[in-house]
């Protein structure tokens, strides 16, 4: 496994591969691996001759509240993990040359990234398609693989992929979770024993929500009244949102009649979780 630390030698790495006909494919993470980013690795190592892992924690995308300094960080495990699973290149760029001095360009993904995780993390998805943009740019892959445990960035990446031509294909997998449902996430770490266990109300409200839906409920409130007292019946919690949108437009819905997501972004402690479900969708638990 290669690990390449600045952007040009990976630009010129990924144009070899292209001359020779070879396929590349991409997992962009901000690192602190779980079963969820190797997944998508796995994954994504099985669509191409080169699989490309960058690492990258970008500051553009946290909001000045936000845990940009205290985001969970451990290169030498994570480099460990990929090599496991396969990966050919990390790509582990410095900050200085990812926005340098006078950097001044932004990409903005406009209504999709509107509701939701918009709302409450204003800017977050205009860093996230900056850095996907760059990275795309960068490691020249022919697919990019997403989780859609982020459901609106995945969303929001194809989108712009779309709108902005680029040539390469976006694949989004499903959220893997842990035994008992919580969904894997790096910021699992953050939480306290109790305040585990309070998570699990998450994946339990979502499963409430898939089963009134079964049961033919579909309004959008009576579903979500259900859900939220769930969620706030478990200490520690406040909800930051729970919606039910239409699964492309990502626009609130007050009845499900086309394809449809619960989203929900919830602070347990001072950890801030995110999950969601796209009605009959399997919940893999
Ligand atoms: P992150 O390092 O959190 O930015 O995530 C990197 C990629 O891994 C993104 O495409 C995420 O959606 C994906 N990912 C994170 N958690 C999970 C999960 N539990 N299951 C599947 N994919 C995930």
């Amino acid at each position: 496994m290669k690990i390449i630390n600045s952007i040009a030698p990976m630009q010129s790495f990924a144009e070899a591969l292209r001359l020779q006909g070879k396929k590349i494919s991409f997992v962009p993470t901000m690192g602190y691996f779980h079963e969820g980013h190797l997944d998508l690795m796995r994954e994504a190592r099985k669509m191409a001759d080169c699989l490309v892992v960058s690492i990258y924690v970008n500051p553009t995308q946290f909001g000045p509240k936000e845990d940009l300094s205290k985001y969970p960080r451990d290169f030498d495990r994570d480099s460990k993990m990929a090599q496991d699973v396969g990966v050919d290149v990390i790509f582990y760029p410095p900050n200085e040359e990812m926005y340098p001095e006078n950097y001044q360009t932004y990409v903005n993904v406009e209504k999709v990234t509107q509701n939701l995780c918009g709302l409450s993390r204003p800017g977050h998805f205009r860093g996230v398609t900056t850095i996907c943009n760059k990275l795309f740019n960068i490691v020249k892959p022919h697919v990019a693989v997403f989780g859609k445990k982020d459901y609106q960035q995945f969303i929001t990446i194809k989108r712009m992929v779309t709108d902005m031509n680029l040539d390469l294909e976006i694949i989004g997998l499903p959220t893997v979770r842990e035994a008992d449902g919580l969904a894997m996430s790096s910021r699992n770490v953050y939480l306290k024993e109790n305040e585990r266990v309070s998570a699990l109300n998450l994946v339990k409200s979502l499963k409430l929500a898939q089963k009134l839906y079964d049961s033919g409920e579909r309004k959008s409130s009576r579903i979500l009244s259900e859900v939220t007292g769930l969620i706030k019946s478990a200490p520690y919690t406040e909800i930051d949102y729970v919606k039910i949108c239409d699964a492309t437009t990502l626009m609130d819905i007050d009845e499900i009649a086309t394809q449809a997501v619960i989203a929900l972004a919830v602070k347990v402690g001072t950890t801030r979780l995110i999950d969601n479900h796209v009605f009959g969708d399997p919940l893999n638990t």
